[in-house]
């Protein structure tokens, strides 16, 4: 692949203060890239010539393109994004609350977003139920082509740099199989003079490399975790997660205990649901039982079926029914509404429809 460059998003602003002179040029760069989502340097109209001119042979501005876009009526909005080497992970646009107007139809409430980002072109870790494994892993995203899923996503939605939004790492790859790219991006986020996202809106969702939540907790960001769990026992457990056999449940469980979690907050548990697998409330018994003395929070998550799979979407009645006795014996718990439903809903799945044309 010829004529790949860094792009200037996989730098922190200290980064780039060091390698730009003089170094107040690279504050005002970090506002054309987060404040005014510039895609070329053109566009940089304060920035001498010669200094972009020096910078283009080196560095893009934004790795990205949009190759396709997929509109749901709830307002999620699927994006494939190509990169500079042609392959293409997605990045979704999640409409969580709508706006809040008053009795004059004034808006007293903004609408709530969350974008759900990449971290790999694939997965290493072939979980049975993924669509995204199926395809094997092809690469590591660079730190520059995490944050700029949040830039284009933003832009796209004439989504203002100082808006509030929410990020969650699960989209396509396991994040914490990246974690060298993820936590430079987590950095790059922060930047009070970029998009000044906290690290207490964004979530990173793993399968559960406990080790890696280790080292993730070690380096103290003041991120929050997710935890795919999806069973109870690890029979299951390791037919789903192959890697299970080598992390098993107490062994994420024990590491979760260690992670550093803000006292306000608790550690969500997520758990797909299948029909006939793990839909039965022997499992919601033995779930209460796993997470009791962890602050945690279980997101309930339909099976989201794809043309191939011997698995199946559970029932509403048993869903509920699952939820009930969580929240009877005192878990919190929210079942996901399948966002994007009449798109293709799961991670991988427009991806997978591009690769089908
Ligand atoms: N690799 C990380 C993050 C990306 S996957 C992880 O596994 O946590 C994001 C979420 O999508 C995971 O909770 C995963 O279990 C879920 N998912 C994958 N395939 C799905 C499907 N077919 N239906 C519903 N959810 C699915
Ligand atoms: Fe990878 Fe997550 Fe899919 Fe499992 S569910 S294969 S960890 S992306």
């Amino acid at each position: 692949m010829n004529n790949i460059k860094k792009s200037l998003m996989d730098f922190t602003l200290e980064e780039l203060q060091n390698s730009i002179k003089p170094s107040f040029r690279a504050k005002q760069i970090y506002g054309w890239l987060y404040h005014n989502y510039a895609t070329d340097f053109d566009e940089m109209k304060n920035i001498p010539k010669a200094l972009k001119e020096e910078l283009s042979k080196k560095y893009v501005v934004n790795p990205l393109k949009i190759a396709n876009k997929e509109v749901s009526s709830d307002g999620t909005i699927k994006y494939l994004l190509q990169m500079q080497d042609g392959k293409t992970m997605e990045a979704v646009w999640l409409k969580m609350k709508d706006e809040q107007k008053d009795e004059d139809g004034q808006i007293t409430q903004e609408a709530k977003y969350t974008i759900c980002v990449s971290t790999q072109v694939g997965c290493k870790v072939g979980c049975a139920f993924c669509l995204t494994a199926k395809g094997g892993f092809t690469r590591d995203l660079s730190a520059g082509e995490i944050v700029a899923q949040v830039v284009t996503l933003k832009k796209d939605n004439k989504h203002k740099h100082n808006r509030k939004i929410n990020i969650v790492y699960m989209g396509m790859g396991e994040p914490l199989d990246n974690l060298e790219n993820l936590s430079k991006a987590i950095e790059i986020f922060k930047e009070n003079n970029g998009l000044a996202i906290s690290a207490k809106r964004q979530t990173v969702s793993t399968s559960g490399l406990s080790n890696k939540i280790d080292r993730l907790g070690e380096m103290d960001l003041g991120v929050h975790i997710a935890i795919s769990l999806h069973a109870v026992d690890d029979e299951l457990r390791s037919e789903l997660i192959p890697m299970n056999k080598a992390h098993n449940i107490q062994s994420i469980i024990d590491a979760v205990k260690r992670f550093p979690i803000d006292t306000r907050k608790r550690v969500m548990f997520e758990y797909l649901v299948i029909k006939g697998k793990n839909d039965d409330l022997v499992s919601a018994k033995k779930l209460v039982k796993l997470l009791s003395g962890i602050k945690a929070k279980v997101n309930l998550i339909y099976f989201n079926p794809y043309p191939g799979t011997t698995y199946e979407r559970p029932s509403k009645d048993d869903m509920i029914a699952f939820a009930d006795y969580l929240i009877k014996h005192g878990l919190l718990c929210t079942i996901r509404d399948s966002k994007g439903m009449d798109i293709s809903a799961a991670c991988g799945q427009l991806k997978e429809k591009e690769s089908n044309i």
